[in-house]
């Protein structure tokens, strides 16, 4: 398991800190445990953009918890993976692009996409929006889980400007106003502190 990193409000907090501490005794050891954790801390403080069972499908956030998880309680009724209407094409998109670059080491790789999928719609920088302390934990997430997707974010671009800019490299759908990063107005929107 890897060391909680004393850096947010959410790591100070007893309550949160208290829940972290009983996921983490019933952790299986596998990796993406502790991101987790950090997840479902802060979704169950209100502290994130998604929704209860992380925007899973009750049945997948069973298996989740169950294997990182065992013998943590799970409340009677889970939410249902919520319906994006409109956006459903965009999140369809992005959850194309992550399940493409699964590292293919461990069966959350395909949970996390869910995941990181649902948080991108939304509107807060994607780390908080997953419910991470930091903005390490997801470099960690990306770095772990999608490897070869990251390292073509050579430059350090924020993580949803990034996703998003695949995507527009790919289809040309999700237009940037600038054929270049260096000529672009909103060069400071996708690069700097998150
Ligand atoms: S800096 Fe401009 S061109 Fe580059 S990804 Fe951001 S919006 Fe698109």
């Amino acid at each position: 398991m890897e060391p909680v990193t004393e850096t947010s409000t959410q790591a100070r907090s007893p309550a949160r800190g208290g829940l972290y501490a009983v996921l983490m005794a019933r952790a299986a050891g596998l990796p993406n445990d502790d991101l987790l954790a950090r997840m479902l801390v802060s979704q169950a403080g209100g502290q994130s953009a998604l929704p209860a069972g992380l925007g899973l499908a009750s049945c997948d956030f069973r298996a989740l918890m169950g294997r990182h998880f065992p013998g943590f309680g799970l409340p009677a009724q889970l939410a249902r993976a919520p319906d994006f209407g409109e956006r459903g094409v965009e999140w369809d998109d992005l959850l194309a692009l992550l399940m493409q670059y699964r590292a293919g080491a461990d069966a959350s790789e395909t949970w996390l996409a869910l995941i990181v999928a649902t948080a991108c719609m939304g509107g807060d920088h994607l780390w908080q929006d997953l419910g991470l302390w930091q903005r390490a934990d997801l470099s960690q997430l990306m770095a772990r889980n999608f490897p070869e997707l990251t390292a073509l974010n050579i430059r350090d671009m924020k993580w949803k400007k990034f996703l998003y800019k695949q995507l527009c490299d790919r289809a040309g759908v999700y237009v940037c106003r600038s054929p270049t990063c260096e000529a672009c107005v909103d060069y400071a929107k996708c690069f700097g502190p998150e």
